[in-house]
């Protein structure tokens, strides 16, 4: 049966090396069941973004020997889809607007789970709102394919959630299982730092009746000092340097429990993945991942 996959980076900067093992792991897994692979870029939050990362992303990834296999979809220009399964939540009683400001929140202590204030008083029609979907009160678990059964117990206080921000703009949790649906995703590999948002994601996904992909949440890295390894952090840029890749792509299948052998170890870039692609299995993908320090 066909399988389709994606990597879905958001343009906050330039590739790193964690977010290499993301796309490889999805893209090997894709590949190695001869399925779709797909890139989606997830600029969704403009503040956040930095000029010409987008481009910078997908070359990277060209350069990595990673090609998608249809052209790539942005979700700035998405709005619409978003737009209608908004509207969707709001007049099946799903989601509801909410006007508390983060100040409000931490007056009454709810800015860790938001405590359903507006569920009761809804704000009046001219007030400047977000729109928060509602999280139900039982409990919900999925298998991951890599960290096993996940199990979230039914908590009142894990709270309803922002799917639309005050400030207008859509929120990832609404974007990403809109954009997973729409292009026929099946199977999301992804970084361990996203998989606490599945719950919420499997709550949007039956609010609006979509199937649930299945779910492989990779090992986040972190540094010595057990930082995760990401943008914010500051890890650097992938370089495109030719012997720089494959030094990168050889070290990214050893993390990801792929080690290749010594005879493949000076290949090109597109030997090296067709191996890989030849010999991936997710079960050997570890749970955990610290980063070597002479690593980068
Ligand atoms: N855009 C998200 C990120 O870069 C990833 C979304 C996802 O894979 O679900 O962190």
């Amino acid at each position: 049966m066909s399988c389709t996959g994606r990597f879905a980076p958001s343009p906050t900067g330039p590739l790193h090396f964690g977010s290499l093992l993301a796309a490889l792991a999805s893209y090997l897994d894709i590949r190695a069941q001869g399925g779709t692979w797909l890139v989606r870029i997830e600029d969704l939050d403009p503040p956040r973004e930095v000029p010409g990362a987008s481009d910078l992303i997908l070359k990277t990834l060209d350069r990595f020997g990673l090609h998608w296999d249809a052209e790539v979809v942005y979700q700035s220009q998405r709005h619409a889809l978003y737009h209608s399964a908004l509207e969707q939540l709001l007049r099946d009683g799903l989601a509801y607007h909410c006007q508390c400001s983060r100040k409000q929140l931490t007056q009454r202590h709810a800015q860790q789970s938001y405590d359903g204030y507006c569920r009761s008083h809804p704000p009046s029609s001219d007030a400047t709102t977000s729109v928060r979907a509602i999280y139900p009160d039982t409990a919900l678990s999925f298998d991951d394919r890599i960290q096993g059964e996940r199990v979230y117990p039914a908590d009142p206080g894990r709270g309803d959630f922002v799917i639309f921000r005050r400030d207008g703009f859509f929120a990832y949790q609404l974007a990403v299982i809109i954009d997973d649906q729409e292009q026929g995703i099946d199977q999301v590999v992804r970084g361990a730092d996203l998989i606490d948002e599945t719950p919420r994601q499997m709550v949007l996904q039956q609010h609006l009746g979509y199937r649930q992909p299945s779910y492989a949440h990779i090992p986040v890295l972190t540094n010595a000092e057990g930082q995760k390894l990401s943008k914010q952090t500051f890890a650097k840029p992938l370089s495109l340097d030719s012997d720089e890749i494959r030094r990168q792509l050889l070290r990214a299948l050893n993390l990801l429990g792929h080690p290749v052998p010594d005879e493949l170890q000076t290949g090109s870039h597109a030997e090296i993945l067709a191996w890989a692609v030849q010999h991936w299995s997710m079960a050997q993908v570890p749970r955990g991942l610290t980063l070597a320090p002479e690593a980068g």
